[in-house]
């Protein structure tokens, strides 16, 4: 089997590779390019998040499986996936949510004064949204959601509460999963709405995170919206939200990250000495270091099983549930190493005296903790892998 890239795809490579590179040289590189973040790395919640934003659309990298007649250039998904592991890698903000789940959906289902008005402004990155689906006792189960949108006189009115929109304190439109109909099935009541995020009514409250990660509580009360802003068709949100799902699976899992992680731990055993000890030198540490290679190697292949099922035209669904389980739980396993390895130094934040690689797996072992939730928890990929790749029957 051959695991490599084709030759094109490598030039592609290459090609972004030496676009950060220049990017790097920046004043406001630090910024952008901050892997410490973890897992809100991937946001573009600053202005130079944004003003790097802009910088991929001016160099083709936006929209880029989109078809030719909405700007795009018709690429296979693929060299999507390719930029958000060189992005993700220098910890930069990653393409998805308007070049994937928006602008995707719209370019099937939207009206046209929709795509008139919201694809060109994604292509050029002048505008950024929040995925509002979550709510408190909707979350797992999605489905349950009941925040409300009531038809008026001109629109709809919408009440009701989301709970961990990440992005809702900075983006500039909301995505918004809503309650259409209570009656009958519960998957076929929802619809979706594109709403301004500083609509009357609105309020954000900030929930911050054991991994220093913001996200949001949002409250609606009263919020009028006009009548189109209604995406596609009305109950039919349920089958659009399991869609942007699948034109996610390409750009949602990279690996990057965690490569490099690795490689800065295997610098730390190089490097570190515990009560006068290289740490090089403990049988247990290279046990455990050989270990994670192996694992790290591990979800490398998990991945790009994702990768391959997608390019032969399949929809991934169990090869991206392994993938996010196994390699979310490695980031985990591989903060818990460092913190056990350090011992009780390890425990120090970043900018305390003494604080060993200045605090970087402290913050890492409580940041990795939002992985296995975000996205879907650990428990539901099992489920996922149970049901969908063993036929096992549905848990009630
Ligand atoms: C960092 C972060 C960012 C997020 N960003 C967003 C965002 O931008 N927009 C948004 O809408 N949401 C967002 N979320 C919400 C996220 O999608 C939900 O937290 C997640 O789906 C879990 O839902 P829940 O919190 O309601 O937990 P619950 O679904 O209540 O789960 C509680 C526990 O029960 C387990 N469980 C639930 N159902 C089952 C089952 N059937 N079988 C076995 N175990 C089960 C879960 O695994 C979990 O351990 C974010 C979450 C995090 C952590």
């Amino acid at each position: 089997m051959d695991f490599e890239f084709s030759a094109e795809q490598q030039q592609f490579i290459k090609n972004v590779q030496a676009f950060l590179a220049e990017e790097a040289k920046k004043p406001y590189a630090r910024e952008v390019m901050n892997p410490e973040r973890e897992a809100d790395s991937m946001l573009a919640d600053s202005q130079e998040r944004r003003e790097f934003n802009k910088q991929l659309a001016a160099n083709g990298y936006l929209g880029m499986s989109w078809p030719d007649e909405f700007g795009g250039q018709a690429k296979e998904g693929i060299y999507e996936y390719l930029v958000n592991e060189e992005l993700a890698s220098v910890g930069a903000p990653l393409i998805g949510k308007g070049v994937g789940c928006v602008g995707k959906t719209l370019i099937r289902h939207g009206s046209e004064k929709h795509k008139a008005e919201f694809l060109p402004q994604i292509l050029n990155a002048d505008i950024e949204f929040c995925l509002g689906y979550s709510e408190p006792g909707a979350g797992s189960d999605l489905a349950s959601l009941k925040l409300k949108a009531e038809e008026v006189d001109g629109g709809w009115k919408l009440n009701g509460q989301k709970i961990y929109n990440t992005s809702a304190h900075f983006a500039d439109w909301y995505w918004l999963a809503a309650r259409t109909n209570s009656d009958g099935r519960k998957h076929e009541g929802i619809s979706l709405f594109l709403i301004p995020m500083n609509s009357e009514g609105i309020t954000i409250n900030e929930i911050k995170t054991m991994g220093d990660h913001r996200t949001n509580e949002v409250f609606f009360d009263d919020v009028f919206v006009p009548q189109d802003a209604l995406v596609g068709e009305l109950h039919k949100g349920w089958v659009y939200i399991c869609e942007a799902l699948d034109y996610e699976r390409f750009t949602l899992y990279t690996v990057g990250p965690i490569q490099k992680k690795f490689d800065v731990f295997v610098d730390m055993i190089k490097n570190e000495t515990r009560n006068g000890k290289a740490l090089k030198d403990d049988p247990l540490v290279r046990k455990t270091v050989a270990q994670l290679a192996t694992d790290v190697e591990t979800a490398v292949m998990l991945q790009r099983r994702v990768i391959c099922a997608a390019v032969k035209g399949g929809v991934p669904t169990v090869e991206a549930a392994q993938c996010k389980l196994y390699s979310t739980q490695l980031g985990q396993r591989l903060a818990n190493a460092a913190l056990d390895i350090l011992g009780p130094a390890g425990m120090l934040h970043e900018g305390v005296e003494h604080a060993p690689c200045d605090g970087k797996w402290e913050h890492s072992y409580r940041a990795t903790a939002l992985d296995t939730i975000g996205g879907g928890t650990s428990e539901v990929q099992k489920n996922i892998i149970a049901r969908r790749g063993l036929g096992l029957p549905l848990q009630i």
